[in-house]
């Protein structure tokens, strides 16, 4: 158990002691040891009544100069503050805890932008007056702070903003009031000063008491004026989504959804595309009259030229394009900063812009796909190809087994040639050539063009052949290569 003496007394008894170190009355000491034990037996009895009845027989043997003391201890009683029934620090006195509850309003004035912090009186912290007790801890401004704030409980004088008479966002102080018309114009603020400025509504406030979580800050209320409350909300369009499938999705209609995405063509929605939620309605609009002069670009032309050098569908850039310049002065008229409408004055053209020319390829490619097919559908090959030794591959099959064409192209040679007997040649335009020899038959003639896999011929064994096979050759760029490595 431990005795609350206030500090004074504290600091009072330890003078007395190193008084008694220097100057050695050791009686007078003795004495005082003796009155303060006494005191401290006393003390403790009072704690609970019934071992004060029974010491009371010890307390005729105090000296009256003692008594006096304790009686003052005694007397030197502290308030208990609780909330809810529970205890939550003692203070000495009416003035200590107003002094902690001004502390406790002092901060949270502070947290919401100097507002005047005002207490709702029926929560009121409960006091009551208890005798000393052990363990006395104070109370802390900080858990009436936070006790104040959970039971929010606190009112603040605060100023409300209203827009055409209806209450739209509550500010601390009447500065903060005034700033946010301020804040607007500045944000909004046109480069021209003869510039015409208006909102379109009749924004004005007044004094009345709010709950203080209700307080916003400057930039916050700015916020709230300009989105009209509400809190945007972006969808990013997924592979395969329709405007029809977002609006089911979130429950908008289609022309809510074309109103709240004004310039965006909900017909060709690309995935990553942004389609915003919420219909925007500012509560204040501020509009703005004023010339705007600068500088802009002049895009630049795309000029097209054929090329019989490229094949179809091949473009080259042959000369890149430079964007011009322009100052342009215009007459614009902006809302909360969008531009709603925009008159040319005058403008001049500071640079030239120079065109882009891209030649587009005009070169046949007789349908070619670059990628070779198989000439014949099945075959044993009877002799591979050999760089300078053997042209191309030997692919033996039954006679009049159909041959394809190994790409499309345009036939460049079709009759009967030497030692390959019957002899097509296929150019596919784009620098490669395919040759069928030995045929048996000839289905095409020279000039004709044809698709890739189309029947061209069939197997056979003429000119210098042992028995029926295809003799198949690939030229790339005028010589001959591996036909293996196409097929
Ligand atoms: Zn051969």
């Amino acid at each position: 158990m431990k005795l609350k003496i206030t500090r004074s007394k504290q600091r009072a008894l330890r003078r007395k002691k190193e008084y008694i170190k220097t100057f050695p009355e050791r009686m007078r000491y003795r004495r005082l040891r003796l009155k303060r034990s006494l005191l401290l037996s006393l003390l403790r009895t009072l704690e609970s009544p019934k071992r004060l009845i029974l010491s009371l027989g010890g307390i005729t043997a105090v000296s009256a100069g003692a008594v006096a003391i304790a009686l003052f201890i005694i007397g030197s009683q502290y308030l208990a503050v609780s909330f809810n029934d529970k205890v939550i620090g003692y203070v000495k006195d009416e003035a200590e805890y107003n002094a902690v509850l001004e502390q406790a309003k002092q901060s949270i004035s502070r947290e919401y932008g100097d507002a005047e912090v005002v207490l709702e009186a029926d929560v009121q912290l409960r006091r009551e007056f208890i005798p000393v007790k052990d363990d006395v801890t104070p109370l802390v401004d900080e858990d009436v702070k936070g006790i104040l704030e959970e039971t929010s409980s606190v009112l603040a004088n605060a100023w409300f903003v209203r827009v055409d008479d209806n209450v739209r966002v509550k500010v601390a102080t009447e500065d903060d009031a005034k700033a946010l018309t301020e804040a607007i114009e500045a944000r909004f603020a046109p480069a021209d000063p003869k510039a015409e400025k208006a909102f379109f509504e009749k924004i004005d406030y007044e004094a009345a008491q709010t709950r203080i979580s209700e307080l916003k800050t400057v930039d916050e209320a700015v916020e709230v004026l300009l989105s009209g409350g509400v809190q945007q909300e972006l969808y990013t369009v997924q592979e395969g989504d329709t405007a029809w499938d977002v609006g089911q999705a979130q429950g908008l209609s289609q022309e809510q959804l074309a109103e709240a995405n004004p310039g965006l063509d909900l017909e060709s929605l690309y995935p990553g595309d942004e389609l915003k939620l919420k219909v925007i309605t500012p509560f204040v609009h501020y509009q703005t009259k004023g010339i705007e002069e600068g500088f802009e670009p002049i895009p630049f032309e795309v000029i097209e030229e054929k090329a019989g050098t490229l094949y179809e569908g091949q473009s080259r850039t042959k000369t890149e394009g430079v964007q011009g310049e322009r100052y342009v002065t215009r007459d614009v008229t902006r809302v909360n900063g969008e531009v709603t409408e925009a008159a040319e004055l005058a403008s001049s053209v500071t640079k030239e812009p120079s065109a882009k020319v891209v030649q587009i390829g005009t070169k046949k490619r007789y349908g070619a796909t670059g990628r070779l097919g198989r000439p014949l559908n099945s075959y044993t090959l009877t002799q591979a190809y050999r760089g300078g030794g053997h042209s191309g591959l030997d692919m033996a099959a039954p006679t009049g087994t159909p041959i394809y064409a190994a790409d499309g192209g345009i036939v460049s040679f079709a009759g009967s040639s030497g030692s390959y007997g019957n002899y097509i040649t296929i150019n596919h335009g784009n620098g490669m050539t395919t040759s069928y020899g030995h045929c048996n038959s000839i289905n095409v003639r020279s000039g004709q063009t044809v698709a890739k896999g189309q029947q061209i011929g069939t197997v056979g064994s003429t000119g210098r052949s042992t028995g029926p096979h295809l003799h198949f050759e690939v030229t790339v760029g005028g010589s001959y290569v591996n036909p293996a490595n196409y097929i």
